[in-house]
């Protein structure tokens, strides 16, 4: 019997996870060692009991007494706290789903890394953050990293059975986000309410304000140069609002190889449950005749500063992905909570990025996750300094 751990279980991909798991069989064919959530114990809980988890750990520390009562008698061990998370990821399974949000995801995925195994990353911010670090401890556990991002996802499946060095173009692409058609005048006074409405993917709140800002386009463009140690001039980003083709791979022949299907997390999920195999999937089919056509169209850097910010970390490296993805969650978390503009997001990630550039070199070849860690503190404390001067602008 295969062994699963999943973190991040009750969010958008945490569940799409669970879905499948369940629909497969639950624990008559996994045994679940860790599943981890946040606040909502209730649905944690009830994940916990139907897959019968060997634990179940919430991130918040006032959170334990409710997930303790919700599991009283059902012999499934319960623990909270960040800490908690880390060590969940000590127990072995041999397929760890990393679907935290933000950089909390990193450092339980760099745990389960340990034990070798398969390493699902739904969690982006690994890759931009600590990519390098990321993916040598990969190697060095004989660890397997499998994409859940979709456009990932279906680059990694266009490479099946190809040659990396023939590969001569990335080409992601991107919904545009709910604020895609908005005139550029009105973009700095978008609502919180109005950057959620996303027109095709269902997902968490931050990665759909992340797609409205093209901050989740940034990040990808970042994972993608990590991942697959392409040069950064290789990868291109191109609007298609159908979210039908979930990225292409240019060839030196002049061959484009592209990914289509429904918008569906499970398509990845399942994927990267799976591989190398393809088992079926409960994803709806495609009916080209009833979509009609698919259309693309260049993005405009003047919308979408992030994409322009995402080119300057990838040429200085490093620890430039730690700096600028802490800094995009800072900006994140004041647009939410109200008093940061929509537009303004990404003058504080660049005030950030120079602020932290001017103090220390992020160019630093030799990285450790320490290192990457103290990046990130350092970048929220220069970032919420940077709010404060980007508001009073
Ligand atoms: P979400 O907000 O729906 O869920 C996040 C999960 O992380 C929840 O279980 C939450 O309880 C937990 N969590 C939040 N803060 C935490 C913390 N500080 N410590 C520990 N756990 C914490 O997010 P999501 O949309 O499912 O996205 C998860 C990850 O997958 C992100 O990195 C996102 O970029 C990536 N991703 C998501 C999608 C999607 O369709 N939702 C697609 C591609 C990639
Ligand atoms: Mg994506």
């Amino acid at each position: 019997m295969r062994s699963v751990s999943v973190f991040g279980a009750t969010g958008s991909v945490g569940e799409s996870t669970y879905d499948l798991l369940i629909r497969e069989g639950g624990p008559e064919v996994y045994r679940t060692v860790a599943l981890t959530g946040g606040r909502n114990v209730a649905r944690l809980a009830e994940m916990a009991v139907a897959l019968r988890a060997e634990i179940a750990v919430t991130a918040f520390d006032d959170c334990l007494e409710p997930l303790r009562d919700a599991l009283a008698g059902t012999g499934i061990a319960v623990a909270a706290g960040t800490q908690a998370v880390h060590d969940a990821a000590d127990r072995p399974a041999d397929w760890v789903m990393s679907a935290i949000v933000g950089a909390a995801g990193l450092v339980p995925g760099m745990r389960a890394l340990r034990h070798g195994g398969k390493l699902a990353l739904a969690n982006k911010e690994s890759l931009v953050t600590a990519g390098q670090v990321l993916m040598a401890t990969a190697a060095a556990n004989e660890a397997t990293v499998l994409p859940v991002d979709s456009e990932h996802s279906a680059i990694f499946q266009a490479l099946v059975g190809e040659d990396i060095s023939a590969v001569e173009r990335i080409i992601l692409t991107a919904s545009g986000g709910a604020l895609r058609d908005w005139p550029l005048e009105r973009l700095a006074g978008a609502t919180m309410a109005e950057a959620l409405a996303h027109p095709n993917w269902s997902m968490g709140a931050r990665i759909t304000i992340d797609s409205a800002s093209m901050f989740n386009k940034a990040l990808e463009v970042i994972e993608t140069r990590e991942f697959f140690g392409v040069d950064p001039n290789q990868i291109e980003v191109i609007i298609h609002p159908e979210s039908i083709i979930h990225s292409m791979v240019g060839f030196r022949d002049g061959a484009v190889m592209a990914h289509l299907g429904a918008p569906d997390m499970r398509h990845p999920i399942g994927y990267a449950l799976h591989w190398p195999h393809r088992q079926k999937l409960p994803v709806a089919r495609l009916d080209l005749a009833a979509l009609g056509g698919l259309t693309f169209r260049a993005p405009d850097e003047a919308r979408f500063p992030a994409l322009r910010l995402a080119r300057e970390v990838m040429e200085v490296r490093g620890l430039a992905g730690a700096a600028f993805n802490a800094a995009k969650e800072v900006a994140l978390d004041h647009f939410i909570a109200g008093g940061l503009g929509f537009m303004q997001m990404a003058a504080v990630v660049e005030a950030t990025l120079n602020r932290v550039s001017s103090d220390c070199s992020l160019g630093n070849a030799a990285l450790t996750l320490e290192d990457v860690l103290q990046m990130d503190h350092l970048a929220r404390i220069k970032a919420a300094e940077a709010v404060n001067l980007v508001k009073g602008s």
